[in-house]
């Protein structure tokens, strides 16, 4: 029995994660064609999905990575959002999809959004696996979407509880949460 089965159960199983991620590519792929595509990728919650949709994009791409922390009251971000790794190179000019695992509130979209636009890209996308559009607090367009789902707290994929649960291959429940 695998080591999560007592404490997470399963939303999205793996099978429908990984065909929508594909979906995705596929979509992306139709719509960068022609120009340059750098993906974005938010640490650490981003990862799997970011790994899994570079490789069903089709086309040559740059990958940057960009790490966030959000000052958290219990399970909830305050808004307040610091860049802890920024990207490797200036992103003048670039056509920048912003890779993330979930946009609950969009306090942190909204700042990351704001600090790239700064850095004048040609193009500024955002690609986000999850959306709990019943917690949002500010407006956040989101371009590729995976999957909208209810204010439940879930992980695997690249989400944790305490920086566990990452490596599960599917999105889970935390039981008793
Ligand atoms: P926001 O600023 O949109 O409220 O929150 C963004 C971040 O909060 C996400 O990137 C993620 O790290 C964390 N987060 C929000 N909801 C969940 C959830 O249901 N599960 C996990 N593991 N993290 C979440
Ligand atoms: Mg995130
Ligand atoms: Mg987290």
């Amino acid at each position: 029995m695998p080591f999560y089965e007592k404490e997470v159960g399963t939303l999205l199983d793996e099978k429908k994660v990984q065909a929508r991620v594909r979906e995705l590519g596929a979509e992306i792929t139709r719509d960068y064609q022609g120009s340059d595509l750098t993906l974005v990728c938010v640490l650490k919650g981003s990862t799997f999905f970011a790994m899994d949709l570079a490789r069903a994009i089709d086309l040559p791409l740059e990958m940057e990575f960009l790490g966030v922390s959000s000052y958290q009251g219990g399970t909830e971000t305050t808004g307040e959002v610091r860049i802890t790794t920024d990207v490797s190179k200036p992103m003048a000019g670039k056509h920048l999809l912003v890779i993330e695992d979930i946009i609950d509130t969009g306090l942190t979209m909204s700042f990351l959004l704001e600090s790239l636009r700064a850095r004048h890209p040609a193009s500024l996308k955002v690609a986000s696996l999850l959306e709990k559009p019943s917690r949002a607090r500010t407006k956040i367009q989101i371009d590729y979407k995976g999957f909208v789902i209810d204010d439940v707290f879930v992980v695997g994929y690249g989400l944790d509880y305490g920086e566990k649960y990452r490596n599960l291959p599917f999105i889970g429940v935390m039981k008793g949460k």
